[in-house]
């Protein structure tokens, strides 16, 4: 018999009330109805809803979201469950990760950002990807993003604004690709989990 696999979408539906970053605007749309034809001008963030930051965010001339490489967005993923927030390098250190695992991060009810040491001690467990059920894992009152500049300078990718409410801890498979966008330090993904 043939089981079919169960998928859960992980990606933020992109609406003017969404969460948005402190100080970033919330996403605008203006639409136009003229002889039947609907059309839709969006000016939002890169960093709003779903997307990966590339490590152009924090560093001048490092790769861009062009130059991602994508295969390392999709592939087998370890969802996990903060306990607590700040999550620290003993928290890292008792998820069930294996070596270039991808690491999704479902937030502790006052979210799921990480110490430094966190950040250090997902390196520590041979990462290559981090995702999160939060704006982003560095603490908001903190602009120089420790968190930000710990992974991206080891080429780990940042998930940001995941939807894992409905998806349990365990092992997945992780398919997620964005828009291409060269130059740019962000990109919109669409990310799905299955199983
Ligand atoms: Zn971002």
């Amino acid at each position: 018999m043939i089981r079919s696999a169960r998928t859960w979408d992980i990606s933020m539906p992109i609406t003017e009330s969404m969460p948005v970053y402190p100080g970033d605007p919330p996403p605008g749309f203006t639409t136009s109805l003229a002889d039947g034809v609907t059309l839709t001008i969006a000016h939002l963030s890169l960093h709003a809803g779903t997307h990966v930051d590339a490590p152009l965010h924090v560093f001048p001339d490092a790769p861009d979201a062009g130059q991602l490489p994508w295969m390392r967005l999709c592939g087998p993923a370890c969802v996990v469950q903060a306990l607590a927030t700040p999550v620290d390098a003993e928290q890292v250190g008792c998820w069930p990760l294996r070596n270039r695992d991808r690491v999704l991060v479902r937030a502790a009810p006052g979210g799921c950002v990480f110490t430094a040491d966190g950040a250090r001690a997902l390196l520590g467990r041979d990462i290559i990807l981090l995702g999160v059920e939060c704006l982003g894992p560095d603490n908001d009152d903190d602009p120089r993003l420790p968190v930000h500049r710990i992974l991206l300078s080891a080429s780990v990718p940042l998930l940001e604004n995941l939807c894992l409410r409905d998806v349990r801890p365990g092992r997945y498979l992780l398919t997620c690709l964005g828009l291409p966008l060269p130059g740019r330090e962000a990109a919109w993904v669409r990310a799905v989990l299955s199983c």
